[in-house]
């Protein structure tokens, strides 16, 4: 497979089977296809659908409403994080949150859990139903641009009080008012000698609203299992906080 083929510029991820081969239906593309990115008949364009590998495809018909391609090779990616790191973010407003997702997805976050606490400005978890068609699109056009072959997943939104720690995971809580708590870089790091020549278990991450976690929040969660970090003696904004923690943990422990 000619090197250039696999610099096609437009990836796209598509819940659907790949085979080299056959040819696939790229009618959910198509308007994106012709309209945004004017693409013509035997463009080549790469696919993933997840299973770790990118496929290249031909563009063999391509109207507004109607696409198909033929694959033509595949070879294995190595973008998709090797951790499992879940972000139970409490809801930010909407730009931040969004920002967010999107960051969190290039990162290399595999979950993302929207959370609503004491202090969330948009309430209550119901309310944020309208928001996932949104952010679903969002979590899927940054899997295509940072090259992963699968998009995180986003939960339901719930109520803090209602957290708990899915089983085997190490659940972090980052908290601006933490005293005598190791910062969150050491704490991973001791995660990871735990796991010793095992991968690490599955990694949780609790990141505040603007309006920061109250005592209460954090006495609770820590009493079920979660471990209060700091990130330093500056006061991060969540979303800075949020993408800073992610960074540090796939840095330790991917
Ligand atoms: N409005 C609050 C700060 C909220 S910061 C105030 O001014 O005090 C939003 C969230 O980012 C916090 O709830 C916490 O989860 C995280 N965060 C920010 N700075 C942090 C720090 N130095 N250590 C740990 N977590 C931090």
């Amino acid at each position: 497979m000619k090197d250039a083929a696999w610099t096609a510029r437009h990836r796209f991820f598509l819940d659907a089977p790949l085979r080299v081969g056959d040819a696939c239906c790229l009618d959910p593309l198509a308007h994106q296809l012709v309209a945004v990115l004017r693409l013509a008949l035997q463009d080549t364009v790469v696919l993933v659908n997840g299973d770790g590998f990118e496929y290249c495809a031909i563009l063999t018909t391509l109207t507004v409403r109607q696409a198909s391609g033929q694959i033509t090779a595949m070879r294995p990616v190595h973008t998709d994080p090797r951790i499992h790191l879940t972000l139970y973010q409490c809801t930010l407003k909407q730009d931040k949150f969004e920002w967010v997702l999107q960051k969190g997805t290039e990162l290399g976050v595999s979950r993302f859990a929207p959370v609503v606490s004491r202090r969330s400005v948009v309430r209550p978890a119901a309310a944020l139903r309208t928001k996932y068609a949104r952010w679903r699109a969002i979590l899927r056009e940054a899997t295509e641009q940072c090259g992963r072959t699968r998009p995180p997943m986003l939960d339901e939104a719930s109520e803090w009080s209602e957290l708990s720690l899915p089983p085997g995971a190490h659940g972090f809580i980052a908290w601006e008012a933490a005293e005598d708590a190791p910062s969150l870089g050491d704490a991973a790091a001791a995660v990871m000698t735990a796991a010793g020549a095992q991968p690490p278990p599955p990694l949780a991450l609790l990141v505040g609203p603007e309006g920061g976690l109250t005592h209460d929040e954090v006495n609770h969660l820590a009493a079920h299992g979660w471990q209060v970090v700091t990130l330093g003696p500056r006061i991060l904004r969540a979303e800075t906080a949020a993408l800073a923690s992610i960074a540090v943990l796939m840095e330790r422990c991917e």
